[in-house]
Formats: C-alpha cells, structure tokens, sequence
C-alpha cells in the first residue's frame, strides 16, 4: 500500500487516533482509580493511627489508675505504668485490633537511652524515617509518609504496588523523655481491587481499539468504493463513453459530488452531440451549394460550348451557389468566435443609444423595403456589460425583424428598466414564428420555414449567436409569436454585471 494513498493516511492516522484515544481513556481510568485507591489507604492509615493512638490512651490511664491503687509513687509508679502499657497494649493489637498493621514504638527513656519496642501484626519492620520521627516529636503531633504514585502505566501490565504508608504519633508515655509510635500500613485491599480491574480494563482497551479500527476500516472501504466507481466512470468518459453514469446512493457528500459528476457528464454528452449535430448540419449545409456548384459545372461542360444561354444561366447559377458558401463560411466562422470569445468586457454604457445605431444600420440596409423602424427616443439607460456584443445581438434581432417582414411593414425596439434587469423587446409586424417551432428557433440551422428561409437566405444560425451572446452576458432572452402578425423578442440584461451572472 502506498503511504501516498487514502487508504494508507487513513488507516495511519486512524490508527494512531484510536491509540491515542482508547490509550488515552484507558490510562485516564486507570489514574482515577489509583488515585481513589491512594485516598483511601491514606484514609485507612490514619484512621489506624487514631485507634492505636486512643488503644494506647485507654491502658495508659488503666495503668495510672493501677499504680494509684497499689499505693506506688514517683519512679515506681511511672516505670510500672510504662511496663504495663508496653506489655499489654502490643497484645491487644496484635490481637488484630483495628487493622492489619505493623506498629513499631520507639522510646527514649529518662535515662537517654532508646528503648525500640515493635508491635507487629503485618511484619514490616521499622518502615519509618528517623527524620520524620523526630519531625513528630518536635511538632508533638503526627506526621505522615505516604508513597508516591508508581508510574501508571505499569499498573496496567503488573500487579498494583502502592507501597507502604507511615504514620508518626508522638506519644506522652510515663517515665520517658519521648516515645513515637510509628503504624504502618500496607494497602492490601487497594491494591487487590486495583489488581482486579486490570484485566477488565486492558480487555476493554483491547475490544475498543479493535472495533475502532475495523469501523474506520468499513466507512473508509465504502469511500474508497465510492471513490472507485467515480474513478471507473471517469476511465470510460476518458474512453470516450460519455453514456455513462455514476450511481447515486444515499445522501452524503460523495453523493454531491457523483450527481455534480453526473451533471458534467449530461453537459458534455449535450455539448458532444450538439457539436457532431454542428458538424454534420454544416457539411450537409456545404453539401448542397457544393452539388449545385459540380451539377452546373457539368452542364457547361456538356453543351456550354453550343450554347450560350445555358453558359450565362450556369455561370450565374454557380456564382450564385458560391456567394451562399462563402456567407455560410463567414456565418460559421462567427458562431465559432462567439463560442471561443469567453472573456467578456465590462463596462457602463447606453443601450438606448446601442438601439438606436442598431436600427440606423438596419434602416440603410433595408432602405428598399420601405420599413417603418422606431427606437428609443427616451435618454440614456445605463447597464454594465460588453456593447459591441450585445451590439452584435440586436443586430442580429433587427436584421431577423426586417429580414421576415414584407415591405412597408414596422420593426420597432423599446427598452426599460425593471428592478435590477434592463428589458429590451424587439418587435415586428412580420410574417411570424408557427408555434411549434417557437421552442426551437434558438438551436442552430433551425429554421421555421425552410423555402422561406431560404428565400430570404438564412442559414439558421444568427439565433444562436445571439443567444449565445445573451446568456453569456447573464441574461435571458424568450420569443412570443403571432403568424401573419408579428414577432417579439425579449431581451433580459443585469444591470449590473455579476447580480445575475450565467456560465460566462
Ligand atoms: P436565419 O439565418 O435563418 O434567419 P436565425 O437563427 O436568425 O437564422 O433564425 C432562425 C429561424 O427563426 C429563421 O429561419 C426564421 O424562420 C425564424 N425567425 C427568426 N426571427 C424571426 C422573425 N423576426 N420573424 C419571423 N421568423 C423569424
């Protein structure tokens, strides 16, 4: 596997993610539960120190009250009291008074020298510090020695070794200049119930990471598989297959993009067969020119020698043939610039005064048909967008508005503004579009009447040019139609560019 791929990244970082995490919890636990565990043997050693400490108390009274009774006095009575609360209290102890334990008591008598006296119930000899010791008797109250946390994570992998915990008790024993009872407590019971959860724990940490990893593993092979047919598709396309289509399961993101990918895929298809539909209407439109061209050259071959009137009715017929080539050529040519030229200019103009030019050329152009043209006389309507080429689409608008209406007839252009779109509706009382062929004027060669377009000798492409040039402008343009009565166009432009932007 690549570490370049999606599936090598994801598993690596999905791996050390749940190593992290699962560690991460595992470890956060295990830390609570030592900690508490810490508290409570805390809590337990000091509880331990206070009973013997109250133990030690109770007999040291009994044995005053004993030496009272026996009538002993000074030295007598303090080295009898101290006898019997050495001699009995270690029993009553060890007896398992309170806790498991160790109890050590160390005693420095009147005469400076150290007594040791250990009380054991657990054997842990004299676990206590000298200094500490002493801290006690300097202070005379208790002072404690408690273990430091061992490092966590050995707890997960070896058995729970808290340590051990220390209490010093300074104690006023008759007859002593100091005498320190040290307990000493191991945390058996903390450490078993520690013990007891590492198995569990490392199992659960083990059972999560797993099904962590075969989780991401599963919602990653489904993307990958996901990505693998959009990859197959896109081999096919590649292929030239563009009737191919990539499956849209469910509602997520690669869904999202399978149906944009899918949209490319109709779009290009369109475009593909828009452009072969381009291709062989243009030859075909070549053709016939092109056959009437040879069809005549034949005849002059023939008998344009013997006769003259057929060599001026041939000569005259092929110009006539070669004239219609050369003006589809130069129509091509345009519709081929108009779909190169992407980059539209924007700037502020008037299209009123556009209109005007526009219908001043049409009005020379069509001078023999006696027209009647009417244009915007209001003053100027500003828009932002490309001039020449809107030019270029009225133009083409008018031209189409002369072209199909008979002599002595009105070609008129009105503009005005709505909201944020400038309308401009060009409109003539020509012969009209039947309305079946309304939805279909803008395609290219489409032409509603082919004698009479041919009459007027149209090749079904200024249309398009103009649509073209509309909506890469960001704007809309529609026909309504009445036959014997007339056409309107509608033109619809942003005033501004980019408030309505279309795919320029
Ligand atoms: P053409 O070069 O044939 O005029 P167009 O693309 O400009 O090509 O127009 C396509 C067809 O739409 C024309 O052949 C014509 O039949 C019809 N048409 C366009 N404009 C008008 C109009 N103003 N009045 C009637 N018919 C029209």
């Amino acid at each position: 596997m690549r570490l370049t791929s999606i599936r090598a990244r994801v598993a690596l970082l999905s791996t050390l993610f749940a190593l992290l995490l699962v560690g991460g919890v595992t470890f956060a636990t295990y830390f609570f539960v030592a900690t508490g565990m810490r508290s409570s043997a805390e809590a337990t050693s000091d509880r331990l120190a206070g009973a013997a400490e109250r133990v030690f108390s109770r007999y040291q009274a009994q044995a005053v009250a004993d030496a009272q009774a026996a009538g002993l006095t000074g030295a007598a009575a303090d080295d009898f009291v101290r006898e019997q609360v050495l001699r009995v209290v270690p029993e009553v102890v060890s007896q398992g008074l309170v806790y498991e334990g160790s109890f050590a008591l160390s005693v420095t008598t009147t005469g400076a020298a150290e007594l040791d006296v250990v009380w054991t119930v657990g054997d842990y000899g004299r676990a206590g510090d000298p200094e500490r010791r002493q801290a006690a008797l300097d202070l005379g109250s208790r002072t404690r020695e408690y273990p430091s946390l061992p490092p966590l994570f050995l707890g997960l992998f070896a058995p729970a070794d808290l340590g051990l915990y220390v209490v010093h008790l300074p104690l006023d024993l008759a007859g002593t200049r100091s005498a320190v009872l040290d307990v000493i407590y191991d945390p058996a019971r903390e450490e078993a119930i520690l013990d007891s959860t590492r198995l569990p724990m490392v199992a659960v940490t083990v059972v999560a990471f797993a099904t962590s990893l075969l989780i991401t593993n599963l919602i990653m092979g489904w993307a990958l598989s996901l990505i693998t047919s959009i990859k197959r598709t896109a081999d096919s396309i590649d292929v030239g297959r563009l009737d191919v289509h990539l499956p849209q399961v469910g509602d997520n993101e690669v869904t999202e993009l399978a149906r944009s990918l899918n949209r490319l895929i109709d779009n290009l298809r369109y475009r593909n067969e828009a452009q072969s539909r381009f291709i062989a209407d243009a030859s075909h439109e070549l053709a016939t020119p092109v056959a009437g061209i040879r069809g005549y050259v034949n005849i002059l071959r023939a008998w344009g020698a013997e006769d003259p009137g057929l060599r001026e009715e041939a000569v005259s017929a092929i110009d006539r043939e070669s004239r219609r080539m050369a003006r589809l050529c130069s129509d091509l040519l345009s519709v081929i610039r108009s779909e190169e030229m992407v980059e539209f200019r924007s700037m502020r103009y008037d299209i009123n005064a556009v209109s005007r030019e526009v219908l001043a050329n049409a009005a020379t152009r069509y001078m023999d048909k006696h027209l009647d043209f009417e244009g915007p006389s209001e003053g100027p309507l500003w828009l932002h967008g490309d001039p020449d080429r809107v030019e270029e689409a009225l133009g083409i608008l008018v031209d189409n508005a002369c072209k199909y209406t008979p002599d002595g007839g009105s070609v008129s252009v009105t503009t005005r503004r709505r909201r944020d779109v400038i309308l401009i509706e060009i409109a003539d009382t020509g012969v009209g579009i039947p309305e079946q062929d309304l939805p279909n004027v803008f395609e290219r060669f489409y032409r509603s009447d082919l004698s009479r377009s041919k009459e007027t000798g149209g090749f079904g492409l200024g249309l398009a040019i103009a649509k073209h040039i509309i909506d890469t402008s960001g704007g809309d343009i529609a026909v309504k139609s009445t036959i014997g009565r007339g056409t309107t166009f509608t033109v619809s432009l942003p005033r501004q560019r980019g408030k309505r932007e279309a795919g320029a």
